[in-house]
């Protein structure tokens, strides 16, 4: 019925799950869900009191890991059995039943019944909608980062300045994208893809 490789570990291991939906969702490097920062404001905590795939944000100082936010968060549900079943309900063209679903993923009815629905409501879906729609605010914000002389590590040189476009949902999501340069030929094709057209777009500069 569908075509799906059932041996890969992202369907068996957490680890790899999480790894799976990492590179999905954060194609360029972990994002502060909060502030929407990257690379060098973002640390990955180790330890062995820590969980794996927590990183911590040096602007809010707050930890974070790639389900914070979306609908797996919180969820008693290993990682794995969130990815193959939202592969399942994806590749399969005529659609599941959650009775299906159960069967495939070897849960309690209850559990594939609980999956059946978050996934239906929040496709997990790298190529998500646009952020904004009708009626809402869409902020565009360009941060620095990078090029301080406090940031660099010892005898190593000054890491180079880089530009990180935000487009921030007022009250909702932050998508974050480096480029190399802030004007309107890297910005455009952005906002294109992930700026609803309905929403009010706020720019502090007229670059875009
Ligand atoms: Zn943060």
């Amino acid at each position: 019925m569908c075509k799906l490789d059932l041996t890969k570990p992202i369907y068996h291991d957490n680890d790899a799950a999480r790894e799976h939906l990492e590179s999905l969702l954060w194609p360029q490097g972990p994002v502060c869900p909060r502030c929407g920062v990257m690379e060098d404001r973002i640390t990955k905590l180790k330890g062995k009191s820590t969980r794996p795939g927590v990183y911590k944000c040096k602007d809010c100082r707050k930890p974070f890991s790639v389900t914070v936010g979306t609908v797996m968060e919180r969820s008693k549900v290993p990682l794995c059995k969130w990815v193959l079943a939202a592969q399942l309900m994806a590749s399969s063209k005529k659609g599941m039943s959650a009775k299906q679903l159960q069967r495939m993923i070897g849960t309690n009815y209850e559990t594939a019944w609980f999956l059946f629905h978050r996934l239906r409501e929040c496709a997990l879906d790298p190529n998500r909608g646009p952020v904004g729609g009708e009626n809402k605010v869409v902020e565009a914000d360009e941060t620095y980062i990078g090029g301080k002389a406090r940031n660099a590590r010892k005898g190593k040189p000054v890491p180079k300045k880089m530009a990180v476009f935000s487009l921030v949902e007022r009250d909702g999501e932050v998508r974050s994208f480096r480029v190399t340069n802030v004007n309107a030929k890297t910005l455009r094709p952005i906002l294109v893809k992930n700026a609803s057209r309905k929403s009010y777009l706020m720019t502090d500069e007229s670059t875009v």
